[in-house]
């Protein structure tokens, strides 16, 4: 809960307390500061306390697919020695058989077919993002002492 809202909360309790008709007795919750929830820092139910997760992008491999060769870490080039024409001197090109292309390692990927994750950096794990990799979480209980009004006898 921000500030902003706890402190808008404490006026709109204030001016309940001002309502003619109430009961003057009623004084603000010191456990909760009058909001009615406590809030208690517990284990992250996500990433169990361990503030990593399984990163999603390649799912817990450190690598993704190379989108330039689709993985197959090869790309068909022209083939440099007739120009892509399948034809040296009105013969068939020796080095592409004619086809006019030819197969080289993909420079993206040195040949590899896949890259290392470009969100986890190859760990294969990320952040938790529910606990801001901490590990714990903040979570709001309802104020025992007061039973969530916020309000308590004056003493
Ligand atoms: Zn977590
Ligand atoms: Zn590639
Ligand atoms: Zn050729
Ligand atoms: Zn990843
Ligand atoms: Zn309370």
């Amino acid at each position: 809960m921000t500030r902003s809202f706890s402190l808008l909360f404490s006026c709109i309790v204030f001016i309940f307390m001002l309502t003619p008709g109430l009961s003057a007795q009623d004084c603000t919750c010191d456990q909760c500061s009058g909001t009615g929830w406590e809030p208690k820092e517990e284990r992250c139910n996500v990433c169990g306390g361990g503030a990593k997760i399984t990163c999603i992008r390649c799912n817990g491999k450190g690598t993704e697919l190379c989108t330039f060769c689709f993985e197959s870490g090869v790309v068909s080039v022209y083939c440099s020695s007739c120009g892509g024409t399948g034809k040296l001197n009105n013969e068939t090109c020796g080095t592409c058989q004619g086809s006019g292309k030819v197969n080289e390692p993909c420079s993206n990927c040195d040949g590899r077919g896949r890259l290392p994750c470009g969100r986890c950096g190859a760990s294969g794990t990320e952040d938790c993002t529910m606990c801001f990799g901490t590990g714990w979480k903040t979570w709001k209980y309802p104020c025992s002492k007061c039973g969530q009004t916020g309000k308590m006898p004056c003493e």
